[in-house]
Parts: structure tokens; sequence; C-alpha cells
């Protein structure tokens, strides 16, 4: 693994099993024992019906459309400069949570909303795995 410069995630105590389970390679996010609602990012009530019961951590599948994005072309972080041009993306989950990563595997310029993507997992230190998001 080369060295990795940029900013890393700081989990909360309720984040922290997901990043577990993506340094495994797997994508997994708390459902509602309640109202079967899956939440990102994890927490400790369920924002749907307002639960405190315990979530369990289903295994997604992965795959997902780009509910939205943006196309960095500046290094707001020099950490980033040598990844520009480079896209953030919300994207949508088949199971319905939304979440926040990079697009790769593309040229920036044929990302388009609704594009249908597929998590890859990236192990940038040996604590941190990020998953990010391919062209599916
Ligand atoms: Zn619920």
């Amino acid at each position: 693994m080369s060295e990795y410069n940029k900013p890393l995630p700081i989990p909360t105590v309720e984040q922290e099993p997901f990043w577990r389970y993506c340094k495994n390679h797997e994508l997994r996010m708390q459902k509602c024992p309640e109202c079967g609602y899956i939440r990102h990012p994890a927490g400790i009530i369920c924002p749907h019906c307002h639960s405190l019961a315990e979530a369990e951590w289903v295994k997604l599948s992965g795959q997902g459309k780009i509910f939205s994005f943006v196309i960095f072309r500046r290094a707001y972080d020099k950490a980033f400069a040598g990844d520009i041009p480079y896209a953030v993306a919300s994207i949508e989950m088949e199971e319905g949570p939304r979440m926040m990563s990079n697009i790769v595997g593309c040229e920036v310029e044929n990302i388009t909303i609704g594009m249908p993507v597929k998590v890859i997992f990236e192990d940038v230190t040996e604590e941190f795995t990020l998953p990010r998001f391919k062209p599916a």
C-alpha cells in the first residue's frame, strides 16, 4: 500500500461497523427492525419511525444510480490536487439509502444523473477501506 495523504473518516461509535464492513469489502447499512427502513449514515435512532431498537447491519447489493454529482476542477485541499478533475456524487442505492462517494473508472465528462453504478473497495491504509463507485 502506498502512502495515503488524504483525509480519512473519523467514525462515531455508531458508524464504526460501517467502516469495519468496508474493510471486509462489504457494503452494509443499518436496517430498522421495526419498519425495515435502511439508513445511512449509521445512528442510534430510525429517522423513519423513530425506533431505538437495535438495527441489523444488512448487506447491500452494491448497485445504485447517481442521484446527483459535482465535478471538482480546483483543489480546495492540496491533497486532492493530483485527482483533478474528480467527481463527488450522491448515490442512491438499489435498497433506497443514499451515500456520498467518488465516481471512478470513467471520464468525469461521461457522468450523468441516473447513471447505474456499482461499489468497489479501495484499501487506502491499514485501517481504512473506502467505498467508491464505478459505472455498472
Ligand atoms: Zn424504523
